[in-house]
């Protein structure tokens, strides 16, 4: 955390210097402006002079060598006046016939002042000096020279990170236990003649752990870690991504053995398909780190680890041989893993007795390490707003809610109307998926509305599944679509609040078929286009087949919903007036509607 608050520090400190310039070359523009403005009233046309010499109007010139400004006092008047010539050579043969003719006209030719002349030539060009320094802090800024953010080289703890402060991956942490080896003890592999691995990127969902495992392998080995994150380029000047990019391994070979971490490879890293504009300048930055990666021996111990969540967007450029070619998968954790993570961050928070962390564990299913200490921090903000002395249930309850639909909002004013169309939409998910077998136990329905929904229906989720079926998904659908369904057939209109479901209920069909080979016509077929090319493998007829099939799988899963909700029509109304009268149903008063 230091790091980031010193370079904070750092980019507050060049934003203050950039204002402080911007606001003397402001005030040098404004007092050249004014002056400018000054000396305009006083100005006289040369064509006027060369009048009033003639008419023997004036009283006094005053020239200076070199330059070409004139000063004039006419007869009777006190302000001077000037007027500019543009070579001074025949004004002054101009007025040395007119003094022939008017010996009383005062000519005065002076030498000029050697340091006021340089004095005036440096304030001149100052608007230009600052400008240059402008540009090149605004460079800075950008980080243009930053030699790359070196985590443990002069700082104490910032590696301090070890394979124990990540939890759960246990099967990750051992392939990667290798890693630490080679950076240890390089000698040892090199005698061997074993190629030490120079690239290697690690997939997964943001907030898995990905740069925690990273910077875990620099701790275990006690070698620097310096990290650059690919998203920093999409808004840097040309050339500069590439720049950045050869500066970081300069720093890495000279600190190695070290870690460099890439962040978000894929902004860099995706693949290259035309050369316009912002496409070109990624090119640029993916080839210098080709370059990089080719360029360094893998005897300077140097290992790139990079992180990506679209794996398929990668160039495979960066993927050959002796570039990033391990590639170890970090999955968001299961149910084993969350309970770990859990305890490892309930470790330093006071926490109620009667909190199972088991369970907690299950009722996570799908969050992240990230998201799994979040939810604990949140807890942890909770119970000190109840002033409660630990972390209750409760609390734990009320931060799940939060993270997964958002902050309830008591003071949204919602019509009758509104309400009760949100009431049917509700117990109609929750209606259709009691009589759905696959589907999970409703655990919570409320139309208080949290976040963008207007209700939600939560779900129990305690299980860890790897593989869905094909009915699964089909109930899912009919779940999802079974909101949509009440209205319809409880109210006779339909509304907008259904649009996510149908959003997640079509993905589903669309996958099925063009993913998971679902679809009957199609049958196991790979419908996903990864190249612009590919799309011309398959005709207009399998594209129009994949609408129709999409299609169709929608249409039924929205008719077995009704169906289902005109079968069970009483309960569906008394789900809904419960929910109308109480706002929230819990899982036990919901089960209290179907015994008979
Ligand atoms: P990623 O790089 O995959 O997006 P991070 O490594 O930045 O994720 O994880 C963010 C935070 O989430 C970490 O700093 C850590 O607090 C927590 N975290 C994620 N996974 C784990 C884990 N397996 N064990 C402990 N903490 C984790
Ligand atoms: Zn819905």
């Amino acid at each position: 955390m230091s790091k980031q608050n010193n370079k904070k520090k750092k980019d507050d400190k060049v934003i203050l210097i950039v204002s402080i310039i911007l606001i003397i070359a402001i005030a040098i523009f404004g007092i050249f402006f004014i002056k400018g403005q000054k000396d305009k009233e006083k100005e006289i046309t040369y064509d006027k002079l060369y009048q009033d010499i003639i008419a023997k109007k004036v009283e006094k010139i005053e020239m200076t060598i070199g330059g070409s400004s004139v000063t004039v006092k006419y007869i009777g008047e006190d302000e001077e006046k000037t007027t500019h010539v543009n070579s001074l050579q025949p004004f002054m043969e101009f007025v040395n016939s007119q003094l022939l003719e008017n010996p009383e006209m005062k000519v005065d030719l002076k030498t000029p002042n050697q340091f006021l002349a340089f004095f005036e030539n440096i304030l001149s060009f100052l608007p230009t000096i600052l400008l240059v320094v402008l540009m090149f802090m605004i460079f800075q800024m950008q980080g243009l020279g930053e030699k790359g953010k070196v985590y443990g080289e002069n700082e104490d703890n910032s590696t301090n990170v070890k394979f124990a402060d990540v939890a759960g991956l246990d099967e990750e942490k051992n392939e990667l236990i290798e890693i630490v080896d080679f950076l240890k003890n390089p000698k040892k592999f090199q005698n061997m003649g074993a190629k030490i691995p120079k690239g290697i990127l690690l997939y997964g969902k943001p907030g898995t752990g990905k740069t925690l495992i990273a910077k875990a392998i620099a701790g275990e080995a006690n070698v620097p870690f310096i990290s650059m994150s690919g998203s920093e380029f999409i808004e840097m000047f040309a050339g500069l991504g590439a720049s950045r990019v050869r500066k970081l391994f300069e720093k890495a070979k000279k600190i190695a053995p070290c870690i460099v971490f890439i962040d978000e490879i894929d902004a860099i890293g995706s693949r290259r398909t035309s050369n316009s504009g912002a496409e070109s300048e990624n090119n640029q930055t993916l080839n210098q780190l080709l370059v990089e990666m080719d360029g360094f021996e893998s005897s300077e111990t140097i290992i790139v680890l990079a992180a990506t969540n679209r794996p398929e967007m990668l160039d495979k450029a960066l993927l050959r041989p002796g570039r990033f070619d391990r590639q170890v998968t970090i999955p968001a954790p299961d149910l084993l893993g969350r309970e770990e993570i859990l305890k490892l961050y309930t470790k330093d928070k006071k926490i109620s007795k009667d909190i199972d962390l088991k369970e907690l564990a299950g009722d996570t299913a799908g969050f992240t390490g990230a998201e799994l200490s979040n939810l604990l921090n949140e807890a942890a903000i909770i119970a000190t707003r109840n002033n409660h002395k630990v972390i209750e249930k409760e609390d734990i309850e009320t931060a799940v809610k939060k993270i997964t639909v958002g902050l309830e909002k008591h003071n949204r004013v919602v019509s009758e109307k509104d309400k009760k169309l949100t009431a049917y939409h509700e117990a109609g998910h929750a209606v259709v998926s009691k009589f759905l077998e696959t589907q999970d136990n409703v655990k919570e329905i409320s139309i208080i509305p949290r976040g963008l929904t207007g209700g939600y229906t939560m779900y129990k989720t305690n299980e860890d599944k790897y593989y869905v079926s094909k009915t699964e998904l089909e109930e899912k659908m009919i779940a999802l679509l079974g909101g949509r369904a009440a209205e319809k057939i409880a109210l006779n209109d339909i509304s907008t609040g259904a649009s996510n479901d149908i959003e997640v209920a079509t993905g589903i069909a669309r996958d099925m078929i063009t993913v998971y080979g679902m679809s009957n016509s199609l049958g196991p077929i790979s419908l996903k286009v990864d190249e612009p090319y590919e799309l011309q493998i398959f005709g207009e007829d399998i594209t129009d087949e994949v609408g129709n099939q999409v299609k169709e799988l929608v249409d039924v899963a929205y008719v077995n919903a009704q169906k289902i909700l005109i079968d069970h029509i009483e309960i569906l109304h008394k789900v809904a007036h419960e929910l109308l009268e109480k706002e929230t149903i819990s899982e036990q008063e919901f089960d209290s509607f179907f015994v008979e």
